[in-house]
């Protein structure tokens, strides 16, 4: 995918230490961990090399066919199936179809949205972050399934963002400094980590019912009447699951803790 003018940063392919494939269908799995992630990439990817050097996609998808099949998160999402490792050390994600793995031959024309969608499409991420937020979680995620999970998550992302700049007082996003990094990436590893994280069908913000999908509510008022919680959005996003008020209580200090290290980082860089 080229990258227009208008976009200075590729968030598909920022780098060759990660890269984005989200909007492919990676994570539309209802197993989308990280261990099977890599399975399903690692298996598309040997066999369509298996095939050749420049693959015939139709033969490549009637073998892959007879792969054990998985339940999706959202059956009106396409899951293309010619997603894969891009390079020999694992790192870089992406189309298996793309021309520059075959010596300039597009060859996404045989797949299900075709090559203009697959070349023009940018997620909302591109003008939803502004360009320094999309450096700053760019730099900080050195791993193509974490980075995918973050850079897709725009409230997540701004949330964090924007409590730390309005405790700084900032006017301007200043959060490209090497020092911040580690503090950034512990944040952001929230994601994987997440105590709290619902085992239901969600992924993020988002909670799936076979076709359908709608954005989770974290029920406050009704199951505990309560406030609802000053870091409510990033809650949602990690895809949180409260059994108790503790709980919430529990979840916010960890956040803070994140928030404090990002502001003393900062202010030591
Ligand atoms: S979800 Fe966005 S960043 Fe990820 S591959 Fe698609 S367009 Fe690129
Ligand atoms: S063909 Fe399109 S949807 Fe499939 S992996 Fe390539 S870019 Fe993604």
């Amino acid at each position: 995918m080229e990258q227009p003018a208008r976009y200075p940063i590729h968030l598909c392919q920022p780098d060759d230490t990660k890269s984005c494939g989200a909007c492919c269908g990676l994570y539309n799995w209802l197993d989308h961990s990280k261990e099977t992630r890599t399975l399903l990439l690692e298996s598309n990817t040997s066999l369509f090399f298996s095939l050749g050097e420049t693959p015939d996609p139709d033969v490549y998808r009637e073998l892959r066919s007879e792969f054990s099949p998985q339940h999706k998160l959202c059956d009106t999402i396409y899951n293309c199936e010619f997603i894969g490792f891009l390079d020999k050390s694992r790192k870089n994600i992406g189309c298996l179809l793309h021309p520059a793995l075959h010596h300039g031959v597009d060859l996404r024309g045989c797949s299900f949205y075709g090559v203009e969608m697959c070349d023009g499409h940018f997620c909302p991420s591109y003008s939803s972050l502004t360009v320094a937020e999309q450096d700053a979680a760019a730099a900080a995620v050195d791993d193509w399934y974490l980075y995918g999970l973050v850079i897709t998550d725009i409230d997540f992302i701004k949330e964090f963002f924007n409590i730390v700049q309005n405790r700084l007082g900032l006017k301007r996003e200043l959060f490209t400094k090497p020092a911040i990094k580690k503090a950034l990436q512990d944040y952001f590893q929230l994601k994987e980590c997440w105590k709290f994280a619902s085992r239901g069908s969600r992924l993020g913000k988002y909670c799936f019912s076979r076709a359908e999908y709608h954005i989770a509510r974290i029920e406050y008022e009704k199951s505990w009447a309560i406030k609802p919680s000053r870091f409510d959005k990033i809650l949602v996003s990690l895809a949180s699951e409260f059994k108790t008020p503790a709980d919430i209580c529990a979840a916010e200090l960890i956040i803070e803790e994140k928030i404090n290290a990002l502001i003393a980082a900062y202010q030591e860089g």
